[in-house]
Parts: C-alpha cells; sequence; structure tokens
C-alpha cells in the first residue's frame, strides 16, 4: 500500500508539475471580462484527462493561521471540491496543536516559518497559500513559489510594484501558478455587476461609487496600522475592493486618480497610516469612480449609473449577505461561499492548465493604482496612470 501510494504521489506530483511547467510558458492577458476565465466543475465534452484532473484534489497549506485563515479560508476548505487542507505553517505551536486536531492534519504537514522550504519535499501539499500582513506577501511568495508549489497570495499582493514584479518573476521562474485572493471575482451579485457594465446592458456606465471602511478596534495591537507591515491604511485593505469594483463594472483601467484623505478625528491611532481617504477615478470612456474607504466609518457599497439605468449592491464586500438591486428591482441572486469557489477555481486551473482570472498580473495593476493613489495623496496633484 505505501509503494502504491508512493507511486500515485511521485506521478501525481508529475502530472501537476508537468502542467505548471506547460503554463509558465505562456503569457498572462489581463482578464477584465472575468466571465470566460476557468470554470470549476466536470464540463460536458470534457476530454477523459480533463476529467480525470477534475476528480483529484489538491492539498492547499495555508501560511498564517490569523482571522481570516481560521474564520474563513479553513471553514471554506471543507466544502471545496478541487481541494482540501493538507498543510498549515504557523509560528505558533499551540495554534499547531489546535489545527491539528481540529482538521485532521498530520504531523509531516505542519510547518514553521523556518522550515517552509521543505514543503518542497511533501507530495501531499500542491498549493501554498499566503495569509500573512501584507508587508510579508512578497518575502513567502517567493519562498513559496522557490518549493516549487503553486501560489495563492492574499490581497493587497505586495506593498510595492517592486516587490509585485519579483513574485511574478519567482512564480515564473519555478514555472507554478501565482493567483491573489480576489475573492469577488468567484462571487454571483458582482459577477452580474461585471456583466451589466461591460455588456452595457444599461448603456455606458457614467458613474461609479464605490465605499468599503470599518470602524478598527481602538485598542488592539493591529498591524493594519503599522505602515511596514500594512503598506499603508484602508486604501491598502478595503479600498482596494473599490479599486477592483469600478475596474470590473467598467471592464477597464483609470487612466489618472485625484485624493482628498479625510479627516483625523484619532491622531494617536493613524499616525503612520491614514485613517480616511477619499479618491476619484477617470476612466477611459470618461467615466468616473468616486470611492472611500476608512477605519473610523462603516461602509460597504457598490453602485453603478449608467445611461438607462442603475445598479447597487448593499452590502457589497461582505463574505455573505450581499444584496442586489437594479433600477428594475432586486437582482435575486443566492449568495455562495466566496472563498470554496475561489480556492476550486484555482485548483481546477492548475488541474486543467488554464489560466486564473485572478493572476499576479492583475494584483501588481491594483498596486500600482494604490502607489498612484497615494503620490496623487502626497503631491495633492492629479496622478496620470500610464
Ligand atoms: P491577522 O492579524 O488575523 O492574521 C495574521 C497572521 O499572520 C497571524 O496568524 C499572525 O500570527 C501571523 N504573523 C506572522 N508574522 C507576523 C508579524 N510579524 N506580525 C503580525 N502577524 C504575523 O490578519 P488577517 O485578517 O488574517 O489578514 C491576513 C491577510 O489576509 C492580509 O493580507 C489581509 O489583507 C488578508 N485578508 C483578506 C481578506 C479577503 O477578504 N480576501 C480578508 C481578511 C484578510
Amino acid at each position: 500500500m505505501k509503494k502504491l501510494n508512493t507511486i500515485y504521489f511521485q506521478d501525481r506530483r508529475r502530472f501537476i508539475k508537468g502542467i505548471s511547467i506547460a503554463v509558465g510558458a505562456t503569457a498572462f492577458g489581463l482578464p477584465f471580462a472575468s466571465l470566460s476565465a476557468c470554470q470549476t466543475g466536470n464540463k460536458e465534452g470534457a476530454s477523459e484527462a480533463e476529467q480525470s484532473a477534475q476528480n483529484k484534489k489538491l492539498g492547499i497549506a495555508l501560511v498564517g493561521l490569523g482571522e481570516y485563515s481560521s474564520s474563513q479560508l479553513a471553514p471554506a476548505l471543507q466544502e471545496t471540491q478541487n481541494c482540501y487542507l493538507a498543510g498549515i505553517v504557523t509560528g505558533t505551536p499551540s495554534k499547531a496543536a489546535t489545527w491539528k486536531k481540529k482538521y485532521n492534519i498530520p504531523d509531516k504537514n505542519i510547518y514553521n516559518y523556518k522550515t517552509i522550504d521543505q514543503i518542497r519535499e511533501n507530495p501531499d501539499i500542491d498549493i501554498i497559500y499566503i495569509v500573512l500582513p501584507n508587508g510579508m506577501h512578497a518575502e513567502y511568495t517567493i519562498k513559496a513559489a522557490e518549493t516549487g508549489k503553486h501560489v495563492i497570495c492574499e490581497k493587497p499582493m505586495a506593498t510595492s510594484v517592486e516587490d509585485c514584479k519579483r513574485m511574478i518573476d519567482a512564480c515564473n521562474r519555478n514555472n507554478v501558478k501565482l493567483s491573489i485572493g480576489y475573492r469577488l471575482h468567484f462571487e454571483p451579485h458582482h459577477q452580474r455587476v461585471m456583466e451589466l457594465g461591460q455588456q452595457q446592458v444599461y448603456g455606458a456606465v457614467r458613474k461609479i461609487e464605490a465605499s468599503d471602511s470599518f470602524v478598527i478596534p481602538e485598542n488592539l495591537g493591529n498591524w493594519r496600522l503599522d505602515k511596514k507591515l500594512a503598506g499603508g491604511g484602508p486604501l491598502m485593505d478595503l479600498g482596494i475592493y473599490c479599486v477592483q469594483g469600478a475596474i470590473y463594472t467598467l471592464g477597464q483601467t483609470p487612466t489618472a486618480v485625484t485624493v482628498k484623505f479625510g479627516k483625523v478625528t484619532k491622531p494617536k491611532l493613524f499616525d503612520e497610516v491614514e485613517e480616511t481617504i477619499n479618491w476619484q477615478m477617470e476612466f477611459p470612456t470618461g467615466a468616473l469612480a468616486d470611492c472611500r474607504s476608512s477605519y473610523n466609518k462603516q461602509g460597504n457599497r457598490l453602485y453603478a449609473n449608467a445611461e438607462k439605468g442603475w445598479w447597487e449592491l448593499q452590502p457589497s464586500f461582505s463574505y455573505s449577505g450581499i444584496e442586489g438591486r437594479t433600477s428594475d428591482g432586486p437582482m435575486n441572486i443566492k449568495n455562495v461561499n466566496q472563498q470554496a469557489r475561489q480556492m476550486d477555481d484555482f485548483a481546477a486551473c492548475i488541474l486543467e492548465n488554464k489560466e486564473t482570472r485572478v493572476p499576479g498580473e492583475m494584483g501588481l495593476r491594483d498596486v500600482k493604482i494604490l502607489m498612484a493613489i497615494y503620490e496623487a495623496a502626497r503631491t495633492g496633484k492629479k496622478v496620470d496612470i500610464n
């Protein structure tokens, strides 16, 4: 049995690696019209190899067992069809013990930040998912790529454009796929918004309004308020969803940004990162997006006004409970497990040798825009985005 398992894993590993070599040679086009990207589930007319690939479950190792891993990703991995929670990487032995028991993770699949390189030798793990503070994404994505495993990195991809490029280079060099944890590309209300906007169902979009904000607890020693670990304030953490929402509503990237910082009401708390930021993005068709993110208010909305109607998601960026309406009435779309769909889709892309709809290049594009927004804030001038 042991021998059989070894052969199975070796073959499986070669199979998955073979796929990634083929993918590594392919240039990524940036899929704005995300609807045409990699699909999950059995398809009619799929080849035998595709069907057989679809029957395998890939092993995911989560790196960083904080709030998002614990409350969203690990539970979602109990519902996935194409992948499962195979391993963990944590610097906290007590978390390792709890997770081992809760999710039945064998000792050989438990790593810490010093032993993460050894995942290279572990055939159970096919994908490494980086769920660490933003300022650590580049270092650990590069380490993960160098083990020869495929990588998912949480948003924002990194805290600088240079780091994003290094991450993409490392994944290309190691022939592995890189995807960003943009869960909303797999969420049906947001997919409807892409359709309404990009297919001009109500005519051309003129105006977008987006806000994503929450009140950060004051007594929490939080990396989100540390410039080095977070890269910035609510813009990096939440505003990225407004940037994404505007881009996929229109199917275009912004050409210029202007910014107004909001009032600072808690200077002690926000001595390194912004408390509130308001920015406007201009798009090639003349459409404008007014956006806002704050760590001192509530906000959770994506709205678009087009020539012949409007639509709105509110709440918009939550893990569940998203509600949508158009100028014709409620959208009546069911909520889904976004993270399960996102991870299943990436596993399917690996198994079926397809490109992810949320590649590193999209993460890089967004970090360039975030940096342009900060530049506009610093200079007080309009900043062009090329
Ligand atoms: P968190 O603070 O709850 O967890 C961070 C984890 O990193 C902890 O396990 C902590 O122990 C570990 N860590 C390792 N080194 C650390 C260091 N030097 N300082 C601080 N923590 C360190 O954070 P989170 O909310 O889980 O966020 C983690 C990542 O996930 C971030 O990049 C965040 O943007 C992203 N995230 C994404 C979503 C989403 O909807 N896609 C939601 C929440 C968080």
